[in-house]
C-alpha cells in the first residue's frame, strides 16, 4: 500500500500526461524534420506537410470524416470560438442571429455565446434535468426560424453526463439548422462518428487523449451541408484559409498519433476504465453513508465519477485529500469559491455542490491506486464528520429541514 507513488492523478479530464508513444512520435520534429508545413519549396517543408497530412488523416478516421474536413487549431478553446463565431458571423448576413446551447456547456463555449450577445445575437441556454441531460424535444422546441447554431458538448468535462446527440443532430438535421459539438471529452473515450451522429462541426482537444497541449482540431462538414464559416484568425491563409498561423508540427503530430492509439485501443482501454470506475464507485456509495454520485450513471464516460458527500465541508475535504490529484465541485474563479453551475444546473444545493469530487480515471490509473483513494476518502470524510456537529444531529436521526436555525 505505502509503495504507491503519490500524489495520485485522477484528473485526466482536466489534462492527460502525454503517453510515452506519442512523445516518441514528437520528437523528430522538434530535431532535425524541423521544416515548416508551409514551405513548399524544400524537403524540410515537403516532410512537414506529409506529417501533418498523415495526422489530419487519423483523426478523420476516427471521426469517420475526410481529411479535407480537418482544420488544426491551437486548441479546443480556440475551435469553439472559431465554430460558433465563425458560423455566427458568416450566416449573419441572412439574418440568422439566434443561437442554441445549454447551461452546463464548458465556459469556452459559453463565454463565446455572452460575447456574441453583447454584438446583436440571442442565445437560448437550455436548461438540464437533474441527471445533467437535455432532450431533443427540448432542442427542437428551441429552434427559431433564425436559429443559426446549436452547440451541444457530447459529454460534459465536470461529470462526464452524455446528451442524446445522435437524436439532437437529428432533430437539427430535420430543422435545416447546424449543429456544433464539443467533442472534447468524448474523443478517444466513446466512438465519435460524424454521419451516424448527425454532426456538422466538432471540437476536438489532443491533451485530453494523451496528446500534448496547445493543439486541436475542429471538424467542418464539407457535404450534405456544406458548412461555411468567417476566418477568425487572418493572415498566410493556412488551412484552407479557415485558420492562418504556421502550423505546430510536433504537435499535430503528437495529436494525429494519440488519435490512433486512442482508436486502436478504444474498446479495450474503455471496458478497463469502466471496471475501474464501478470498482471505485461501488466502495464510495457502499462504505461512506451519503455519498452521491451526481448525473445519470447509464450514459457517462467510462473514466468519470462526480461524487458528493453529504456534511462535509468540500474545502476541508481536499485539505485532507493532498495525496489525490482531484478536482473539486468549487471553481476557485478569481478569489471566490463558487459552486460548479455545473452541478447547480442540475439542482444541487451549494453544500452539495461544494462538497463534490470530479475523479476521473486514465489509461496509466491501477487498481491498488483506486483502493488506496477509496480507504483515503473513506478516513477523510468520517474524520471530517466526527468534528461536525451537523452529522452528529444527522447521526440521531433529527431531520436538519425542520430546524430553524437562529441567526447569530
Ligand atoms: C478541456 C476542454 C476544453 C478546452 O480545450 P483546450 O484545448 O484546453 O483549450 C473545451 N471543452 C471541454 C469539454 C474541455 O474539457
Amino acid at each position: 500500500m505505502t509503495d504507491i507513488k503519490r500524489p495520485i492523478y485522477l484528473d485526466y479530464a482536466a489534462t492527460c500526461p502525454v503517453d510515452p508513444r506519442v512523445l516518441e512520435a514528437m520528437l523528430p520534429y522538434f530535431g532535425d524534420r524541423f521544416g515548416n508545413a508551409a514551405s513548399r519549396t524544400h524537403v524540410f517543408g515537403w516532410q512537414a506537410e506529409e506529417a501533418v497530412e498523415a495526422a489530419r488523416r487519423e483523426i478523420a478516421t476516427s471521426l469517420n470524416a475526410d481529411p479535407k474536413e480537418i482544420t488544426f487549431t491551437s486548441g479546443a478553446t480556440e475551435s469553439n470560438n472559431l465554430a460558433i463565431k465563425g458560423v455566427v458571423e458568416y450566416l449573419a448576413e441572412a439574418g440568422k442571429k439566434h443561437i442554441v446551447t445549454a447551461v452546463t456547456e464548458h465556459k469556452a463555449v459559453l463565454d463565446t455565446c455572452k460575447h456574441l450577445e453583447r454584438h446583436g445575437c440571442e442565445v437560448t441556454y437550455l436548461p438540464v434535468a437533474q441527471d445533467g441531460r437535455v432532450t431533443p424535444e427540448q432542442v427542437a422546441a428551441a429552434i427559431r426560424p433564425d436559429t443559426a447554431l446549436v452547440s451541444l458538448m457530447i459529454a460534459n468535462n465536470e461529470t462526464g453526463v452524455l446528451h442524446p446527440i445522435t437524436e439532437i443532430g437529428a432533430a437539427c438535421r430535420a430543422a435545416g439548422v447546424l449543429f456544433h459539438t464539443d467533442a472534447v471529452q468524448a474523443f478517444g473515450k466513446i466512438p465519435v462518428d460524424v454521419e451516424a451522429m448527425n454532426i456538422d462541426l466538432a471540437s476536438l482537444s489532443a491533451h485530453k487523449l494523451y496528446g500534448p497541449k496547445g493543439v486541436g482540431a475542429l471538424y467542418i462538414r464539407r457535404r450534405k451541408p456544406r458548412v461555411r464559416l468567417a476566418p477568425q484568425i487572418h493572415g498566410g491563409g493556412h488551412e484552407r484559409g479557415t485558420r492562418s498561423g504556421t502550423l505546430n508540427v510536433p504537435g499535430i503530430v503528437g495529436f494525429g498519433y494519440a488519435a490512433k492509439l486512442a482508436r486502436e485501443e478504444l474498446a479495450s482501454e474503455s471496458a478497463r476504465v469502466f471496471e475501474l470506475r464501478e470498482h471505485l464507485r461501488r466502495r464510495l456509495v457502499t462504505e461512506i453513508p451519503h455519498a452521491i454520485v451526481n448525473g445519470s450513471l447509464e450514459h457517462r464516460l467510462p473514466g468519470t465519477l462526480n461524487i458528493s458527500f453529504a456534511y462535509v465541508e468540500g474545502e476541508s475535504l481536499l485539505m485532507g485529500l493532498k495525496d489525490i490529484a482531484v478536482s473539486s465541485g468549487s471553481a476557485c474563479t478569481s478569489a471566490s469559491l463558487e459552486p460548479s453551475y455545473v452541478l447547480r444546473a442540475m439542482g444541487l444545493d451549494d453544500e452539495l455542490a461544494h462538497s463534490s469530487l470530479r475523479i476521473t480515471i486514465g489509461r496509466f490509473t491501477t487498481r491498488e491506486e483506486l483502493d488506496f483513494v477509496a480507504d483515503l476518502i473513506q478516513r477523510e470524510v468520517a474524520r471530517l464528520r466526527d468534528m461536525s456537529p451537523l452529522w452528529e444531529m444527522v447521526q440521531e436521526g433529527i431531520d436538519l429541514r425542520t430546524i430553524e436555525w437562529t441567526p447569530h
